[in-house]
């Protein structure tokens, strides 16, 4: 399924959540969350209650649209998670915060994940001093995620440099900010991910289909 390109801050609005899909746009006063919190369309401001399937539903597509992967995509991880040992929930969050693209956003390489993925997609980054330019390549504990040397001096990297040195890096990555290097030192757990949503519904709707 191709990816939704519409409106963003409908995204947000329609899940009651800022998703931080616009970058510093939604650290500001213009945020519709803060000013319009509530559904977009004619009735959304009419909460109605929503049945289980409707909140199993609304929970997958809320982290979907945070992680900005297609619906296949985000089946493809739950499959993958729900046959390693341990608990389908973490190693779901897992997957999903160990993509490139992720770990460039938790860098502050882009101000958001879609800019992170382009930043990706036009060869900045590099893992363990080669380049990838895939958006869902998949980092592991050790490696070394960077910005290639010859790119330092990019226009949109130094555009992004007082982003970077004021963004919270998540423990479970070392970064030196001064080289744009950084070092996964751990896997992601749910509790690190700053989401708000119930997992149970999300393993509950895959787990029926
Ligand atoms: Fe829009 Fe960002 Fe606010 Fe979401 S968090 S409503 S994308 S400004």
């Amino acid at each position: 399924m191709a990816r939704y390109t519409g409106a963003q801050c409908k995204k947000c609005r329609r899940e009651g959540q800022k998703l931080f899909l616009k970058g510093e746009r939604c650290l500001t006063g213009k945020c519709s969350i803060d000013r319009r919190n509530y559904a977009p369309g004619q009735h959304g401001a009419n909460k109605s209650k929503l049945s289980e399937y409707g909140l199993q539903l609304r929970a997958k597509q809320k982290t979907k649209i945070y992680y900005g992967v297609s619906e296949s995509q985000f089946r493809k991880y739950y499959e993958v998670a729900f046959r390693k040992n341990g608990v389908t929930s973490d190693l779901l969050f897992g997957l999903l915060e160990t993509r490139l693209d992720n770990v460039a956003y938790r860098m502050g390489i882009g101000t958001s994940r879609r800019e992170s993925r382009q930043l990706v997609n036009y060869g900045m980054l590099t893992v363990n001093g080669k380049t990838v330019n895939v958006p869902s390549y998949q980092v592991k504990v050790g490696d070394v995620v960077a910005v290639r040397a010859e790119k330092k001096d990019n226009a949109a990297i130094k555009k992004l440099a007082d982003f970077i040195k004021t963004k919270n890096v998540v423990s479970w990555i070392e970064m030196d900010k001064d080289k744009l290097e950084a070092k996964i030192v751990r896997v992601p757990q749910r509790e690190d991910v700053d989401l708000e949503v119930a997992e149970n519904l999300i393993i509950e709707l895959y787990s029926k289909q």
